[in-house]
């Protein structure tokens, strides 16, 4: 098996080569290493390889880990489905949500963050191909949350995110990068991020203007367990 260090080289490596195929500066991307299922140990060899941020998508799990690496200078990501009852530890352990899909726990985060902390950095989350039965809010819909996301005091809205269907090329990104276009000139404040691009499809995420991708398996291997 490949070291994370040789993965962390290569992922950057190819992020560095779709910046350069795509026309963009390699700085207006950053790379979010997703360590869902994968042990602290394999965070701490990541961020020795330089990298600062990381997503996580199961409360508990992500928990333990944020406190057994609390001597490192990471920026957490949670990116797993929010319902009700996590918002409190996600707003007190986090430094962003990406996962925001309605204003009920908008609100609840909001309500929930403490004050010593900056404000929650919040992407909202859209289902931006319709697929039955997923997360995020209708694309329709986006407009109003964010208006809505923007008047919370105690979270910053920064952007859209979205994990469209596996091989559907550039579309929905492009759909996804058009959306935040078009809500920004509804914004007072406009969105500075588009959360888009996994280990399979980051070339397209990154031609349609992806800002931050969210890599696992090319990082860490296969995951152990699907939790
Ligand atoms: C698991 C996950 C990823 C990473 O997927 P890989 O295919 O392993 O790169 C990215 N985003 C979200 C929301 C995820 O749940």
């Amino acid at each position: 098996m490949p070291s994370i260090a040789e993965n962390v080289r290569k992922v950057q490596l190819n992020l560095q080569n779709c910046a350069e195929n795509s026309g963009r500066p390699l700085e207006n991307i950053t790379l979010m290493a997703v360590s869902k299922t994968q042990p602290a140990t394999a965070i701490r060899s990541a961020f020795d390889c330089g990298l600062r941020h990381f997503g996580e998508n199961y409360l508990q799990e992500a928990l333990e880990k944020i406190h057994a690496l609390d001597d490192l200078a990471i920026t957490w990501h949670f990116i797993g489905p929010i319902q009700s009852n996590k918002t409190q530890a996600i707003a007190e352990h986090f430094d962003w949500a990406h996962s925001v899909d309605r204003l009920k726990v908008a609100k609840r985060l909001n309500d929930q963050r403490p004050e010593n902390l900056p404000p929650l950095q919040v992407c909202v989350q859209v289902n931006i191909d319709n697929q039955p039965s997923k997360s995020g809010c209708h694309p329709n819909d986006a407009a109003a949350l964010c208006t809505a996301i923007g008047e919370l005091p105690r979270l910053q809205l920064r952007g859209l995110m979205a994990i469209p269907a596996p091989n559907t090329g550039i579309a929905p990104f492009a759909a996804l990068a058009a959306l935040k276009t078009q809500v920004n000139t509804t914004l007072a404040a406009p969105m500075d991020t588009l959360s888009m691009g996994m280990s399979a499809d980051m070339p397209q995420a990154i031609e349609a203007g992806a800002t931050m991708v969210r890599i696992g398996t090319a990082l860490f291997g296969p995951r152990q367990r699907s939790n």
